[in-house]
């Protein structure tokens, strides 16, 4: 017989330089950051300390848009739906809310960033992506 059931294991950790320069830009100037590699030339989403794919660590940080593409979404039931974003300036793309319906999504869809009126220094400081009404995509 098996027993299914989920626990909740609240935890703290550092978030690092580039973790850490991201939430406060998001808390203070609803700004996302990414990280942009020399290297591969290519601009990563969200900010982070190393490249992934070459592992350089010498990355600038850089402004990324609060427009963003649709990447690929999915309906978690109870909780909302989550999505692959690519903000605009970025090559990647991050995982996030999209706020909203099922049915207001497509892939490609264009979106604009959503940044709660009270902002503490976490990601949820950027509540999600919704809509944005004035592309035509
Ligand atoms: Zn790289």
């Amino acid at each position: 017989m098996m027993r299914e059931e989920s626990i909740r294991i609240p935890f703290r950790f550092a978030a690092g330089r580039a973790g850490s320069r991201m939430l406060a830009a998001l808390r203070d100037d609803k700004q996302i950051l990414g990280s942009h590699c020399p290297v591969c030339v290519r601009t990563l989403a969200p900010a982070r300390p190393f490249c992934p794919e070459c592992g350089g660590e010498n990355l600038k940080t850089v402004e990324l848009g609060s427009g963003a593409v649709l990447v690929s979404w999915t309906d978690m039931p109870g909780r909302g739906l989550f999505a692959l974003v690519r903000p605009d300036g970025a090559d990647t793309a991050m995982i996030h809310k999209l706020l909203g319906q099922s049915g207001d999504f497509h892939i490609g869809a264009r979106l604009r960033a959503v940044f709660a009126a009270e902002r503490r220094g976490h990601i949820a400081d950027l509540q999600g992506f919704e809509p944005d009404p004035g592309s035509a995509a």
